[in-house]
């Protein structure tokens, strides 16, 4: 089987990775011949040869949502996901347009243009977070405002979504998987945290009932989108034990990256599976597993040793040029009980960020 990425970053390093051990061959598409998995494919390709890519391929995913719009209509028919996911996925006001027109539970919002900002404020009320429609990940592109004076500066024309700040219980995410015939998985709940809206840390987390709610609705999403492949959704577990839907990814996920070591198989492999028409794998959770991201730090700037030294600890480096904040690679941890998850977590954030974690 010869499976095409879309994208070149460390969710397709991961998948290719993860699909070598079932003899699965891979060419990837990205402008860079050096990112993570254009380094590891068979074979890379850039844009500009987007038809002898298409046409060596079995069947073409998706690790990256930002791929221009010509190239994912010349790769369509081989695409699962769905490329139409894939562009919904491109622009939040479509994102947000596509749950709430199916029912979906999600902070309100309103969307519009810049000049319509301080309307769209007042409609929603401060605290409210702006956010651009498009090219914003990792907490970039929006904005926390309270107060209607804040709102300046940004594109007359350019589309925001508005919507309300919610004070949160946590963060948690659910990824399911779904195959051609409709068979649906689903991967454990893990509670997800954030520093300056971009993914720190997260850990499986039991909490079954609300876990129970999060499953049945990544299930009915992924029923209604008919997603072959990954589906992941990030929701906000409010005080009063509401479960309101932040944002959904059709491919692999940060939150996810646990599973390379806490469950029978992985997201990665799962999506390879789904989209080549394989038997789905075991979702189950082996054992209490977490994650730690590397943020802005090359490997000469903490100890990979002690890293190591931490019983369970596995170490994953993408291989790519450092820049502040950037996503270098990242630690996972198993533990017998989730509260060892949590001091094995604790303890690669004070190796990875010791003056951050001394403030705290
Ligand atoms: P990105 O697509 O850049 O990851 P998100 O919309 O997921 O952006 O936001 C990143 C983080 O910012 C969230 O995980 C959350 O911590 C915070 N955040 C975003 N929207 C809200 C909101 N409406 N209320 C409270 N926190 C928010």
């Amino acid at each position: 089987m010869r499976v095409g990425i879309l994208g070149g970053g460390q969710l397709g390093w991961m998948t290719i990775l993860e699909g070598r051990k079932l003899g699965f061959e891979f060419l990837v598409l990205d402008k860079n011949p050096n990112s993570p998995a254009s380094r590891i494919a068979d074979r890379w390709f850039p844009p500009e040869k987007v038809e002898e890519f298409r046409e060596l391929c079995d069947v073409i995913t998706a690790e990256f949502e930002h791929v221009e719009e010509e190239v994912l209509e010349k790769v369509s028919e081989k695409m699962r996901p769905r490329a139409e996911l894939i562009l919904m996925k491109r622009s939040r006001v479509e994102e947000k347009k596509t749950l709430f027109r199916l029912g979906y539970p999600l902070p309100r919002f309103v969307w519009g243009t810049g000049s319509e900002l301080k309307e769209m404020v007042n409609l929603i009320g401060p605290p409210v977070v702006v956010k651009r429609d498009s090219m914003g990940y990792d907490g970039k592109g929006q904005w926390r405002v309270s107060s209607v004076k804040e709102v300046k500066g940004l594109g007359e024309d350019e589309k925001f979504v508005v919507e309300e700040f919610v004070d949160f219980e946590a963060e948690v995410s659910v990824i399911g998987v779904r195959d051609m015939w409709g068979n649906i998985r689903t991967f454990p709940l893990t509670e997800n945290h954030h520093s300056d809206g971009i993914l720190l840390h997260n850990r499986t987390r039991t909490t079954p009932e609300v876990e129970r709610e999060a499953v049945e609705l990544v299930k009915s999403l992924m029923e209604d989108l008919k997603v072959v492949g990954l589906l992941a959704v990030e929701l906000f577990l409010t005080r009063n034990g509401k479960l309101l839907i932040n944002e959904v990814a059709p491919r692999p996920h940060n939150t996810g990256h646990y599973t390379l070591d806490g469950t029978e198989t992985s997201q990665f492999e799962n999506l390879l599976r789904a989209v080549c028409g394989l038997p789905l794998g075991s979702t189950r959770l082996k054992t209490p597993a977490g994650m730690v991201n590397i943020l802005g730090l090359d490997l000469e700037d903490f100890s990979p040793e002690e890293i190591l030294k931490i019983e369970g600890a596995k170490l994953y480096w993408y291989g790519k040029e450092k820049r502040p904040r950037r996503k270098m690679g990242h630690v996972n941890v198993v533990g017998r009980s989730e509260e060892e998850v949590s001091v094995k977590i604790k303890k690669v954030l004070s190796l990875l960020y010791p003056k951050e974690t001394k403030k705290s």
